[in-house]
């Protein structure tokens, strides 16, 4: 009861936070539209259009690091803002992703475009249609919104574990463990904005339309769970031993090769379907499906390396409390579920080459396991 008391004021959004919330989405609106940037066409829809996305995302983080470290440098802004705001940011950034859903279930409602990215899919049931969006690809001022708020859930995520790692700079609280749970989160978000073009092929950005869900997960869960580790280091100190660290490091380089791998692999064979696979011609099921290098050893490899990389995030903390674990346990439950998605996505496009594939590549996602 006293806890909830003490929690509930915390999570009162203030205008601070809320002007935080607004700079950030404006910066993003603002450089994502100016800053040159590789244009990488998407997937080809259903009726044969297909959208061209900018991929500026890196050098938009790096300015905004650049510019945030320089402001703290001249005292014009708290490296701990974010960190001393935490519980209000959360709230504020949940209730704006309630309010623009509703904006987006009601905008697609009116829709009469009938084109792949914007037609209305309407069940009628509100709660269906507002959770899992009513069009595939809305915009905003010429701003597509999906490919925006996974941006900016990224970004967020790297912000709040930037300004986590300065409270603990401050509170004298740097250690082993923060230093590897920092540096592990840095290079996978820093990795996901390198390769931000083969996030055009991935399911969330060819299937999922956007409602709360996508919308939610971007925004909320992906910055505020992926960090707890970062929380939950500032509270709890953890002594590792040479070995812990060191196999630690090898669980965030095997899933980082097996998933950044396996990505590109499917990335570049969709782009050329002759290109070698580890020095091979490719092995190619119906003319479509890629059975060679990771694809060849599981159907979803790139899901293995992802969950390695999350416990690898989570290690760190060691196994006192199963609270720094959050982020592997949801990874491995999502996936499983997207994996079973996916499999019924692609029997019903692929038909007779994904029974096909199948027989080739028994494994889903762990070979010999599962
Ligand atoms: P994938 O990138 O695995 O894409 C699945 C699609 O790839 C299928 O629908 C099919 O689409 C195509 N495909 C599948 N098998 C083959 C094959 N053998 N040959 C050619 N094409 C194939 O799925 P996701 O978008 O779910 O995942 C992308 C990455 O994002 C993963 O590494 C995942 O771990 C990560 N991820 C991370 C999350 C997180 O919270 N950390 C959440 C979700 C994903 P098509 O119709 O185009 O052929």
């Amino acid at each position: 009861m006293d806890l909830t008391l003490a929690i509930l004021p915390a999570l009162v959004p203030s205008w601070t936070s809320v002007a935080i919330l607004g700079t950030f989405f404006t910066y993003l609106a603002v450089v994502g539209s100016i800053l040159p940037g590789k244009v990488v066409p998407g997937a080809v829809l259903q009726d044969g259009t297909r959208l061209h996305y900018r991929c500026n995302g890196l050098l938009s983080l790096l300015l905004l690091v650049g510019l945030l470290g320089l402001g703290s440098w001249m005292n014009f802004i708290k490296p701990t803002i974010i960190a001393d705001r935490g519980l209000e940011l959360l709230s504020a950034t949940f209730i704006f992703s309630v309010l623009v859903t509703l904006l987006l279930y009601a905008a697609g409602l009116k829709s009469a475009n009938q084109s792949s990215s914007l037609k209305p899919h309407v069940s009628g049931n509100f709660v269906h249609d507002w959770w899992f969006g009513i069009q595939l690809n809305p915009k905003f001022m010429g701003i597509d919104l999906k490919f925006f708020f996974v941006r900016a859930g990224m970004m967020g995520w790297l912000l709040i574990n930037l300004s986590v790692l300065g409270r603990s700079i401050l509170e004298a609280n740097l250690n082993q463990s923060t230093i590897l749970y920092q540096l592990f989160c840095a290079l996978y978000i820093m990795d996901y904005f390198i390769y931000e073009e083969y996030m055009t092929s991935t399911w969330d950005i060819i299937a999922e339309r956007l409602g709360f869900m996508l919308v939610f997960g971007d925004l909320v869960w992906i910055p505020f769970t992926f960090s707890i580790q970062g929380w939950w280091l500032l509270k709890n100190k953890v002594e590792l031993t040479t070995a812990a660290i060191i196999a630690n490091c090898l669980v965030f380089l095997l899933g980082y090769v097996v998933f950044r791998g396996a990505n590109k692999q499917k990335h570049v064979f969709k782009k050329n379907p002759k290109a070698h696979i580890w020095g091979q011609p490719p092995k190619v099921i119906g003319g479509k499906l890629l059975a060679s290098g990771y694809w060849g050893i599981a159907r979803h490899c790139n899901y293995l390396g992802d969950l390695l990389l999350a416990l690898s995030f989570s290690l760190p903390c060691g196994i006192s409390s199963p609270v720094p674990y959050f982020y592997p346990i949801y990874l491995l439950i999502l996936l499983i579920w997207r994996e079973r998605r996916d499999e019924a996505r692609c029997a019903e496009k692929y038909r007779e080459i994904w029974a096909e594939y199948r027989k080739f590549v028994p494994w889903r996602i762990l070979p010999y396991v599962y």
